[in-house]
């Protein structure tokens, strides 16, 4: 759950109890003289929670500023002091339990006395159990008392509460403590409940923990990650679609307005509320640039893969190698002796064989760094990727039409021609790969982001799998596209590498 997530939920109890109280307010409000707790912007979650259980405390810019002690006090002589208990009472510890974040399905059965219940939540920090609760009433009675009912239990032991364990305190109207409540994790949950004059019981909580699909589609309007959120889905959702197009969708240049998707996701509910997404299992994309890309999951070797329809990778990342070439002519070798200078100098990339004029692409997506003459690399031509990644094609005879540094630069994009300028010895590609700052061997490198299809002993797995999730986006049907028909897609440009993967 985002703080964000957690703020709008507390906006709610606001909103949920405000409602409660002014539908109904004159018992409550008799009975409980408002104190002045103004809701300030920015306010602590504590603060806010507090006010959430604290009508008084409810104070937002229309209505309740409006109110005075006067009109509370006509408003109840209008109904009467002998008004029947109305049918949503001021917040009792139950409503406390069903409408603040976390409780999901837990029932705490209405007592006499919890009407007005405030709660005061927040994490321990360096205090101790019985720092807390004297932060929050001077009921120090129940200190005692709940400590004896947890040491009876020996659920949890309060010497071992950590900083960031919270905890909630449900206090009546009087600041008798009516109920504890120590979480250690999501799913980790003790509630400590006032069941006499002066004893507690404690009990862990059931915290169920489901696992959902949801199935969501939606429209292209503006930046994307806000229209998967007015889609319904959580923001939460970007970097795990990112993460599957990060090479063949590109977010910032390819997303056009009215584009259309849909996405069947896994999410994990804890409590009885949205914890997180689990994983994606299909994704379809409908772009006017782009045309329709689809993504499924798919298992193999115990890793979530995202595959196309036909078991072709989605997430091919780079091409096997920039140019065509009849050899590799020299290795990556931070020891090599230099074939020209004869001293010993890192070869910091791969020499590729192949005659001058031989076209060379752009291994991966990027922008364009650098293009010129550049001493012993002759005329260079470097790349900036995704991921702090650079990469470097020296020694070309020609360069592109209409590069332009800065520009962005397409995977399989033609860069340049093979050529022999600068310090060489023959037409040659030198191809260099540098990550984080450091040159790595590209060959490896290559070889390890090579994204490989389904194998072929798994199709007949994987196409079943595909149907299934295939009608899972189905139940959703995609928006109505834009009035004027799509173009088709880019075929794919200029270079196929060989079966084997080429270097
Ligand atoms: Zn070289």
């Amino acid at each position: 759950m985002t703080l964000r997530h957690h703020r709008v939920y507390v906006l709610v109890c606001v909103a949920l109890v405000f409602a409660a109280v002014f539908a109904v307010p004159v018992t409550f409000l008799q009975v409980r003289p408002a104190p002045a707790a103004p809701v300030a912007a920015g306010a602590s979650l504590p603060t806010l929670v507090a006010a959430a259980a604290t009508p008084a405390g409810a104070a937002t810019p229309a209505g309740p500023q409006a109110w005075t002690e006067a009109d509370l006090d006509a408003v109840g002589e209008d109904e009467g002091p002998e008004a029947p208990a109305p049918a949503a009472p001021a917040m009792t510890l139950a409503d406390a339990c069903r409408r603040l974040p976390g409780y999901g399905t837990i029932f705490v059965e209405p007592q006499p006395g919890d009407e007005g219940i405030q709660v005061f939540e927040g994490t321990f920090g360096r205090r101790t159990f019985f720092e807390v609760v004297r932060s929050h009433t001077r009921d120090l009675d129940a200190v005692a008392a709940i400590a004896e009912a947890v040491r009876r239990t020996q659920l949890f032991d309060f010497r071992r509460i950590r900083p960031d364990d919270r905890y909630r305190l449900f206090c009546a109207a009087d600041g008798t403590v009516r109920m504890f409540e120590y979480s250690r994790s999501e799913t980790e949950m003790y509630h400590v409940v006032r069941a006499g004059e002066a004893s507690f019981v404690a009990h862990q909580v059931e915290v169920p923990v489901e696992d959902r699909v949801t199935r969501v589609a939606g429209r292209v309007e503006g930046a994307l990650a806000r229209s998967f959120v007015a889609a319904g889905l959580d923001a939460s959702i970007m970097p795990l679609v990112t993460d599957i197009f990060s090479y063949s969708i590109n977010f910032s240049r390819d997303v056009r307005r009215g584009d259309r998707f849909r996405v069947a996701v896994e999410e994990r509910w804890v409590g009885g509320r949205f914890h997180h997404y689990t994983r994606i299992l299909a994704f379809e994309y409908v772009g006017q640039l782009i045309g329709s890309v689809q993504a499924y999951a798919f298992e193999i070797e115990g890793k979530t893969r995202f595959f196309a329809a036909d078991g072709s990778s989605v997430q091919r990342v780079f091409l096997a190698a920039p140019c065509r070439y009849e050899a590799i002519s020299s290795r990556f070798d931070p020891n090599r002796m230099h074939p020209v200078l004869h001293v010993r100098k890192p070869h910091e990339g791969i020499d590729l064989v192949a005659p001058t004029g031989t076209p060379v692409y752009a291994i991966a997506d990027g922008v364009l760094a650098f293009h010129g003459e550049k001493g012993p690399n002759g005329e260079l031509v470097v790349v900036q990727h995704p991921g702090d990644m650079m990469s470097y094609y020296a020694h070309l005879s020609a360069y592109a039409p209409n590069l332009r540094d800065g520009m962005p630069i397409r995977r399989g994009q033609l860069l340049g021609y093979v050529g022999n300028t600068g310090r060489s010895t023959g037409p040659h590609l030198h191809f260099g790969i540098k990550l984080r700052g450091e040159f790595v061997d590209p060959e490896t490198y290559l070889r390890s982001q090579r994204a490989r299809p389904v194998p072929p002993a798994q199709m007949e797995a994987f196409r079943a799998r595909v149907a299934e999730l295939k009608a899972e986006l189905a139940r959703v049907p995609l928006p109505d596209g834009p009035a004027a028909a799509a173009p088709p897609p880019a075929p794919e440009v200029g270079y196929a590498p060989p079966a084997d993967g080429g270097n």
